[in-house]
């Protein structure tokens, strides 16, 4: 299949992919719909979108009868990147280029390069003189660096995600990932008694009662088996800000944490987790509040599943041997397939995780083509 996938399109796809500019915030991806609608056009895709606030349009496309008759494979790319620092990149972000093998640009990596590797995967297979054996649906998809919750989270909302299995081209380097740890941010305020800074013992420091809460949850141990693809859930002090001035007892002491889960853990649990380790600390004296900002839940599928094997043999034919199986730290809107629409979901593409939100994202223009030849393979053999 690789023999069919055309190189200088799949970077050229890439590249018009990259040169529109939704960086999220604020987004606008509707200014990419044209360009997708244009993409897909050729392989008479029928279009519905989705915009649950102004300009964040999600394209959904489908490719097949769509009648249910056959299996449907869900592709689900989403169109945002994250910000460019532009002082940091020695290229123009929107302007992808080919330098010694590699395309540079914004979302190379993460995702534009895997969602036209999608559409390339298309053209191989019929180049090749082969169908698809399913129906193939694209979610391509508004908001997901910000938390896809108008994206993937509206879709799935809306009861607009059906699909028998789902495809997440993100950047694995073409591992096939399985399973992905959740994510907690939470704020945690310590409370002092302030008193004049020449008599601390008069007041409550929060500052001095911060410290210890740092030291009970930086890098804890929250017990239990590890993960075999997972590992160990983490808590991360990442920030710390309090007090008003050198000669005040502190009155106030803020900490932001991150805390990374693991399948099953719900916001409540993971909260309790952390209140438990504050609430260890032997200090009548400490008082706090915990407020969790954001929670994103981790999320798993069975490597026994037939998608799995599947996906493998995709791989295993491009590449000529099988891809690793692999867990990742951080959530991808894979976690709202598998926990709310209750799809297989596989996430494996172009481009390394390294590169991903970096100064000079790349992807290897090799990977695009391996990544395009996978593709057409799952795309012929997932309904057989
Ligand atoms: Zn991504």
């Amino acid at each position: 299949m690789r023999a069919h996938v055309d190189v200088d399109a799949v970077v050229a796809t890439t590249t018009a992919l990259v040169g529109v500019d939704t960086q999220n915030p604020p987004g606008r991806e509707r200014d990419l719909i044209p360009l997708c609608r244009d993409l897909l056009g050729d392989f008479d895709a029928r279009f519905e979108e989705v915009e649950p606030a102004p300009g964040r349009i999600s394209l959904l496309a489908t490719i097949g009868a769509g009648d249910g008759c056959r299996p449907t494979l869900l592709v689900n790319g989403h169109l945002d990147v994250v910000p460019v620092d532009r002082a940091g990149w020695t290229r123009d972000p929107f302007v992808a280029e080919v330098v010694d093998g590699r395309l540079y640009g914004r979302g190379t990596a993460d995702m534009k390069g895997g969602i036209a590797a999608a559409v390339e995967a298309l053209h191989a297979l019929f180049r090749a003189g082969r169908e698809p054996s399913c129906d193939i649906v694209f979610h391509l998809v508004a908001d997901e660096e910000v938390g896809g919750a108008l994206g993937s989270g509206t879709l799935v909302d809306q009861g607009r995600v059906h699909a028998d299995a789902c495809l997440v081209p993100e950047p694995t380097g073409l591992a096939l990932c399985v399973a992905e740890r959740g994510m907690m941010k939470a704020t945690v305020t310590v409370h002092g008694r302030p008193a004049h800074g020449s008599q601390p013992r008069n007041g409550i420091s929060a500052v001095e009662k911060a410290a210890k809460v740092v030291l009970a949850l930086h890098a804890a141990d929250f017990g239990g088996p590890d993960h075999p693809l997972l590992g160990r859930p983490t808590c991360n002090v990442g920030m710390i800000s309090g007090g008003n001035g050198h000669n005040i007892v502190a009155p106030r002491c803020q900490l932001v944490i991150d805390r990374r889960v693991l399948p099953g853990a719900t916001c409540e649990a993971t909260e309790a987790e952390v209140r438990r380790l504050i609430d260890a600390i032997d200090d009548p004296e400490l008082s706090y509040d915990l407020e969790s900002q954001v929670f994103g839940e981790a999320s798993e599928l069975d490597t026994d599943h037939p998608f799995v094997a599947r996906m493998q043999a995709a791989l295993t034919t491009t590449l000529g041997r099988p891809a690793p199986v692999i867990g990742m730290v951080f959530a991808t809107d894979a976690r709202f397939m598998r926990n709310q629409a209750g799809i297989p979901a596989i996430v494996c593409g172009p481009g390394e995780i390294a590169q991903a939100h970096t100064n000079d994202e790349w992807v290897a223009v090799d990977q695009l083509v391996d990544a395009a030849a996978a593709y057409a393979e799952l795309f012929s053999t997932f309904g057989s």
